[in-house]
């Protein structure tokens, strides 16, 4: 089997629907063709600030989430980033082979340190690619889904991954970014030409997986739309009604065309009652076995840790040839 690596940041108590059809559910298929790892990046997450106990908290939930979603430690390894060292020992080796100005090209760093100003934005948030190359290349991974704002990402892993088996002898698997569909991006129901993101400022437009049944519906009903009363997909001229055309069809695994005709000649209001049916069926068994298996941590860090333990294999085999090939003495 293929190796495949993915992960999502810690960075909010629930994770959004976005995060769900984006990932999640693609990951739910993979884990039977591929020998998957999905992680919980939360050394990529305290690239901004956090609070120490809200972060400890949040990569439980984040975890149970993905198993909750239907990600089986069984079958896929499923850890938490910061118990498998060798992802920040192997960041610090590739961060030699990245050029100063490769890593400012990333847009990512340029968008998100706007966010803070470029004198409070970390040294840790500049060179975060670094770290996610030193994610993949770790496992040798052939396949790693991700979304089209990662893409850039996955570029600079394979660029430093060949430059580093040039110079110092094959090493690391190329890695293929599988981007999603166009179809597979979700927006903000407030402000439907902004991605979704599960750290928005506002929680107004963010369809979160662990938020009451109630609020979810609420949100739904007051998702921004037209004035046309058209239920009709056209991304350009009507952003709100094609995300939410989007969420139906990726969750019901309808076409768009079918949807469309189903509520032709109605209001957006049926049709949004009909999306909240869909969302709340959908949403309701990962919510209650998300909480379920929050109710237990200690058996919850317990499952982690052993995942991560197997992670640490594959990880430390990669990392002790790494540490041959450039030359670093090894003890005894
Ligand atoms: P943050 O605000 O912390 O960046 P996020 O919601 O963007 O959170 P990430 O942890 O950055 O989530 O990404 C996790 C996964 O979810 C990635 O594979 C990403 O591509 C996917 N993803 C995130 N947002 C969306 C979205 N709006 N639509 C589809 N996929 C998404
Ligand atoms: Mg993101």
């Amino acid at each position: 089997k293929a190796r495949l690596f993915s992960g999502m940041q810690p960075s909010a108590d629930s994770l959004q629907i976005g995060n769900y059809i984006g990932a999640l559910m693609q990951w739910r298929t993979m884990q039977d063709t591929y020998d998957a790892f999905f992680t919980v990046v939360d050394l990529h997450a305290i690239t901004v600030p956090q609070d120490p106990k809200e972060l400890r908290e949040k990569t439980r939930r984040t975890a149970a989430q993905y198993i909750a979603a239907g990600i089986e430690p069984a079958k896929s390894t499923l850890y938490v980033q910061s118990q498998v060292p060798a992802h920040a020992e192997l960041a610090w080796i590739l961060s030699t082979v990245t050029g100063f100005g490769e890593a400012s090209r990333m847009t990512q760093f340029k968008d998100k340190s706007q966010r803070y100003g470029a004198d409070k934005a970390s040294v840790a948030l500049f060179t975060y690619p670094v770290l996610m190359a030193a994610d993949i290349l770790l496992y040798q991974a052939k396949v790693v889904p991700v979304g089209d704002d990662q893409k850039q990402h996955v570029e600079l892993t394979r660029n430093l991954a060949e430059r580093f088996n040039a110079r110092f002898g094959q090493t690391f698997t190329i890695p293929d970014p599988v981007i999603q569909k166009d179809t597979a991006r979700i927006y903000d129901l407030q402000e439907p030409t902004s991605k979704m993101s599960k750290s928005a400022e506002s929680q107004a437009g963010v369809l979160y997986l662990l938020d009451d049944i109630n609020v979810t519906a609420k949100k739904i009903m007051r998702a921004v739309t037209d004035s046309d009363g058209i239920v009709r997909y056209d991304r350009e001229n009507k952003p709100g009604v094609s995300n939410l055309l989007t969420i139906y069809a990726a969750l019901t695994g309808r076409q768009i065309g079918a949807i469309e005709d189903e509520y032709a000649g109605r209001g957006y209001g049926d049709f949004k009652k009909g999306l909240r049916d869909v969302i709340v069926a959908e949403f309701e068994p990962v919510r209650a076995r998300a909480l379920e298996l929050l109710e237990d941590p200690a058996e919850l860090d317990r499952l982690l840790g052993a995942n991560a333990a197997r992670a640490s294999e594959v990880a430390e085999k990669t990392l002790a040839q790494v540490y041959e090939r450039v030359g670093l003495l090894r003890a005894p």
